[in-house]
């Protein structure tokens, strides 16, 4: 990663991408991934995909695909005296969510607001979490009517005020389930072109939205696109933290390398590639199954059509889907040369799905 990269990192998490609102986002992203790939597009609901074609003609298609939205919320209800009730979008995590900064989208521009906090000497109920009903916001107005003027109408998004900090080597931000991955893919393509890779299959660097309510951008965007195999990138729990158990949710790490998700949705041959290449190459790769689907958007890849090779790689991550979700750089920049690599393996008749001979 270049100072140019880290800085073009820093402006994508800058940049809200609350789900159904990617737009603005999409546009920052094919605009870096631009001088690296053949073509860029989008679709009808923001899904933005940049296509490295190969010399190759007929050449097999692979998909890397991130997701470009975050959670978020919207504006559900004005109160008469000026407060807002808000929906979630995504699964906003309700427990953490009083006394937080929040930026507002109207149509006069960017309002800030805030979670009201109930002090801790006035409050009953100490122990409970509140219900997504009873968070109200604060925008610092008297009235609906002052609300309004402002720009702000039912439906309005929101993220949460929370930008990039460092620590040590490790990142900390909001949104970076799953704008890390995003820029791990736009990452993979600059590499690609700084080592002058023209890989034998086409790549497809896939930026899909909504996921967060149902992995449906990556649904739209692999049935278009029907690619030969896809590598679908998100983050997964870190378990590193006090309090989590590995006997119960495995053991992923900060640091150890990117993680592979064994699982039914898995396709073994993407997998057992992904895995020597790994141990080829030095690159630290960490394990972890899922018994069903994975609750990303491989769940929408795979399913598509007649059935897409497809598997999950996941970056670890703390604290997901809060304002400081943690990762750890060299696990991004791990990922970003296991995928590379694994793109430069690629022989014009590698097939990866089960044949019966
Ligand atoms: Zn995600």
């Amino acid at each position: 990663m270049t100072d140019q990269s880290i800085q073009f990192l820093h402006e994508l998490l800058r940049t809200p991408s609350p789900t159904g609102m990617e737009i603005q986002a999409q546009r920052l992203w094919a605009s870096y991934i631009a001088p690296y790939t053949t073509s860029q597009e989008c679709d009808a609901y923001g899904s933005t995909w940049a296509t490295l074609k190969s010399r190759r003609k007929d050449a097999p298609t692979l998909m890397l695909d991130a997701h470009a939205d975050e959670i978020g919320f919207s504006i559900r209800y004005i109160t008469d005296d000026g407060f807002a009730y808000v929906e979630r979008l995504g699964g906003s995590d309700v427990a953490i969510a009083r006394g937080r900064r929040l930026r507002f989208f109207g149509r006069k521009g960017e309002v800030l607001g805030v979670i009201g906090n109930t002090a801790i000497h006035i409050r009953e109920d100490l122990e409970k979490a509140p219900k997504l009903w009873e968070l109200y916001v604060d925008f610092g107005c008297s009235s609906r009517k002052e609300v309004e003027e402002m720009g702000l109408r039912v439906g309005d998004r929101a993220v949460y005020c929370d930008e990039p900090l460092m620590l040590n080597s490790r990142l900390v931000c909001r949104a970076l389930d799953d704008r890390l991955c995003g820029f791990i893919t736009a990452e993979v393509a600059r590499t690609l072109h700084e080592r002058k890779i023209r890989p034998s299959w086409n790549i497809v660097f896939a930026n899909s939205v909504q996921e967060e309510v149902g992995c449906i951008g990556a649904e739209m965007v692999t049935y278009r696109l029907n690619p030969d195999a896809a590598i679908c990138l998100d983050v997964t729990h870190a378990t590193d933290t006090p309090g989590l158990s590995a006997t119960r949710y495995g053991e992923v790490k900060l640091g150890m390398g990117p993680c592979l998700c064994i699982g039914p949705a898995c396709h073994p041959s993407i997998n057992s590639r992904l895995e020597n290449i790994a141990e080829e190459k030095n690159i630290p790769l960490q394990r972890e199954t899922s018994g069903r689907t994975t609750g990303t958007n491989t769940d929408s890849i795979f399913r598509s059509r007649g059935g897409v090779p497809a598997t999950n790689l996941s970056l670890p991550l703390r604290y997901m889907h809060s304002p400081v979700e943690t990762a750890e750089l060299s696990d991004v920049v791990n990922t970003i040369e296991l995928l590379v690599q694994f793109i430069a393996s690629l022989k014009p008749d590698d097939v990866f799905r089960h044949t019966l001979r």
